[in-house]
């Protein structure tokens, strides 16, 4: 199959899947990205042939022959969302027709072919119905869906694959940070930088991950969460954390977070905020903020709080700001107003508890 047309799937049920009591005992306690549901869904692609044998399967070890370009010139591609149980008792996804798009753009970046949006959603769909009972209850729980794609041509020229393998895997996850809802301490590297123009920034590929772990060990070190990446050519301006986007919240009520220059990874939180804080009434702008900046709006208070956004942190305060020379507190260090009332917004929206005007919310 190849452009719009349906894809079907062979469904094979995992015929040894958990038992019901084991997996109660891995629900009450998931932590993140550590437990992960029964099943699995692949889905091939060869060129010339399009996307073929789309299946829903036991989770299991992929066979890789050790020359899969993959393994050798990183050609993959990644999404990350969650599924909610719904107040109702049914089951939400936010925005996953985003999700579906990004994947794409990442593709294109990395000189793979694009997954049509239908397909993207209905393997989703497929994974969470055969899965459902991996989706823990409770307000913090949810089910972290994530859809991959990497080169499995067995090849080592360089050039793009012309063999690829699409799967999703999902991982029932409690609070991504330990602290559940506290302030996270960020570190500002000075020697890392995450991503230059013209290079890979805005797309979700594995390498952009790889390169930053040096500097989230060194974030670690200092007792960080979080680290905070500064633009590649001047070393001057916020681009983003590790793994989410940053605003930050005026005594003035506007807020301001880095614009998509390309990069940045266009987060889908991100989006949604600025959506959701300009019809609460704020001033929202997309706009540079440099590091001196943020410091001395800081001290003189003119900052009142800074947060990340992303689909695994939601929406989480940043209260301490440490980097080489020094560290300082964003207010009083405690939860901002505008941080919090963002985030339940986010978070009953998602849950299917709250009225959905821009039609976000996706029922499975
Ligand atoms: N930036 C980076 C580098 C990320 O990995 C993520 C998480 N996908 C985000 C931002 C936030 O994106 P989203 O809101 O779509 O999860």
């Amino acid at each position: 199959m190849s452009g719009g047309d349906k894809l079907d799937f062979e469904i094979r049920p995992n015929p040894a899947p958990v038992s019901v009591a084991d997996r109660a005992a891995l629900l009450a306690n998931p932590g993140f990205g550590r437990v992960f549901t029964d099943h699995m869904v692949t889905i091939r692609y060869a060129d010339g042939k399009g996307w073929y044998d789309a299946r829903v399967e036991a989770r299991a070890p992929i066979p890789m022959d050790p020359a899969s370009a993959v393994l050798h010139y990183a050609q993959e591609i990644f999404e990350g969302m969650k599924a909610y149980r719904a107040a109702d008792g049914g089951v939400t996804m936010f925005r996953p027709y985003a999700n579906a798009a990004r994947f794409n753009t990442s593709a294109a970046r990395m000189a793979m072919p694009a997954l049509p949006e239908e397909t993207f959603v209905d393997s989703l769909h497929r994974l969470i119905e055969i899965d459902r009972e991996w989706i823990p209850d409770g307000e913090e729980g949810s089910l972290y869906l994530r859809p991959f794609m990497f080169a499995s041509e067995v090849f080592l020229g360089v050039r793009p694959a012309n063999e690829y393998l699409y799967a999703v895997i999902a991982s029932p996850v409690g609070a991504y940070f330990a602290s559940g809802v506290r302030p996270v301490a960020v570190w500002v590297s000075p020697d890392y930088t995450r991503a230059a123009p013209g290079g890979t920034g805005a797309a979700k590929c594995g390498g952009n991950y790889a390169a930053s772990l040096a500097a989230q060990a060194e974030a670690a070190e200092h007792g960080c969460e979080q680290v905070v990446f500064l633009d590649a050519v001047e070393r001057r301006f916020v681009d983003e954390l590790g793994g989410m986007n940053v605003f930050f919240v005026y005594d003035d009520g506007s807020l301001a977070t880095p614009p998509l220059t390309g990069t940045i990874l266009p987060g889908i939180t991100r989006e949604s905020v600025l959506t959701l804080a300009t019809a609460a009434g704020h001033q929202v702008r997309e706009q540079p903020v440099s590091f001196a900046e943020w410091q001395a709006d800081a001290a003189s208070g003119r900052l009142r709080e800074v947060f990340a956004c992303g689909t695994a942190a939601v929406i989480t305060p940043i209260g301490q700001v440490r980097f080489p020379d020094g560290e300082f507190t964003v207010a009083d260090g405690e939860p901002g107003r505008v941080t919090m009332a963002l985030r339940q917004q986010l978070v009953d929206l998602q849950r299917g508890k709250a009225a959905d005007p821009h039609n976000w919310v996706h029922r499975v």
